[in-house]
């Protein structure tokens, strides 16, 4: 697993080495900047996965450093240290994009909770939204709005009937399905050539999404048809 890397801008020392320490203790990759404009600067020489941002620092206040850093980057979570608890501080630092904020002195243990929670939600944010429209088998996956295919990680290239043939098998996994089936199905009951057509497409699938892996899932059901089932 990838370390988080944490940039801590802080200017009483003190806390921004104890804080630095801590991190790196609990296997964070943490850096220290000790003002607002080195902070800015050093935030956005290198990707980082979360700020701890001090509101009252000397020059560019933290309040102006957050607005700053929210100008091109919406993502990555800031964490508000704020000295005293001035609401007007908190609120106009989440009303700017902070994620969080916790007051001075504050508990390790209690910032650590927080830091974990903050990542955890962006990586939360990062995946990819549930899509309805992916019908899936085993390995095998296929978004019909997109027309997306994939085995595995790997995307795989289908031509129109092929996708078709195989997006009406996923909607009827485990179901042994007869020529004229799928013929009448993908091909459309107008269409009167020979049902080997579909042999022929059976292979042309069975090389793309069958072949290059460990097992097959399109499986021929003699004398019957055809049937797609997760069998290792
Ligand atoms: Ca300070």
């Amino acid at each position: 697993m990838k370390t988080n890397k944490i940039l801590i801008i802080e200017d009483e020392e003190k806390i921004a080495r104890v804080l630095e320490l801590e991190l790196t203790f609990e296997g964070y990759e943490a850096q220290k900047a000790l003002d607002g404009l080195s902070g800015l600067q050093m935030f956005r020489e290198e990707d980082w996965d979360l700020v701890l941002l001090d509101v009252m620092l000397p020059g560019l206040s933290g309040i102006e450093v957050l607005r700053r850093i929210r100008t091109n980057d919406e993502n990555t979570p800031v964490i508000l240290l704020t000295a005293k608890a001035s609401v007007e501080d908190k609120v106009s630092g989440l009303d700017l994009g902070a994620n969080d904020y916790i007051t001075k002195p504050f508990q390790i243990e209690e910032l650590l909770a927080r830091i974990r929670a903050a990542l955890r939600l962006t990586k939360h944010q990062v995946k990819p939204p549930i899509d309805e429209n992916w019908l899936q088998v085993g390995e095998l996956k296929l978004n019909e709005t997109t027309r997306e295919v994939y085995r595995k990680e790997n995307s795989i290239d289908l031509t129109p009937r092929e996708f078709d043939l195989l997006a009406y098998m996923l909607k009827n996994v485990k179901i042994v399905l007869n020529r004229e089936q799928i013929l009448n199905e993908v091909w459309g009951y107008d269409y009167f050539g020979d049902t080997n057509v579909v042999d022929v497409y059976i292979r042309y699938l069975r090389n793309k999404i069958d072949k290059p892996y460990d097992y097959s899932l399109i499986h021929t059901v003699r004398g019957v048809g055809y049937v797609l089932k997760d069998m290792p």
